[in-house]
């Protein structure tokens, strides 16, 4: 036990892993993660937005060395997502055969646990895109 710092971090985060609320700011600019300051056009005044879920891969790679903690799921893909309402993602593809993914292939987000801290029990989830299914 005894993370507080750690702890408060991952809750004040939590909205975001879960819903993909980014920011739109007083011109509609979208951006994701949301930022104080819109990096378009400056603006101050950004307010919360959610984004559907939905995007198209536009780039991606198989990580083969993942970070610490991330073992278990070795090698897995990476990818670059657009979103539908233009902003791009960084996130991990899940539920999709690596030899099946391709440029522009439709993804939807889904809430994916992705890491255990053995320690405290604490489990984090995070968004990853898995193919759309047709
Ligand atoms: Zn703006």
């Amino acid at each position: 036990m005894g993370k507080p710092m750690q702890v408060s971090r991952y809750w004040r985060h939590f909205p975001e892993k879960y819903g993909l609320i980014g920011g739109k700011c007083e011109n509609g600019h979208l951006m994701f993660p949301k930022r104080e300051v819109c990096p378009v056009c400056g603006s101050r005044k950004v307010e919360e937005h959610r984004f559907s879920g939905k995007g198209k891969v536009v780039s991606w790679t198989i990580v083969r060395n993942p970070p610490s903690g991330f073992e278990y799921y070795k090698p897995y893909p990476l990818a670059l997502v657009q979103l539908e309402e233009g902003p791009v993602v960084l996130a991990q593809l899940t539920d999709v055969d690596p030899g099946e993914i391709d440029f522009g292939m439709e993804v939807e987000m889904v809430t994916r646990k992705v890491r255990e801290f053995d320690e405290d029990g604490l489990i984090l989830y995070a968004y990853k895109f898995r193919p759309v299914l047709k």
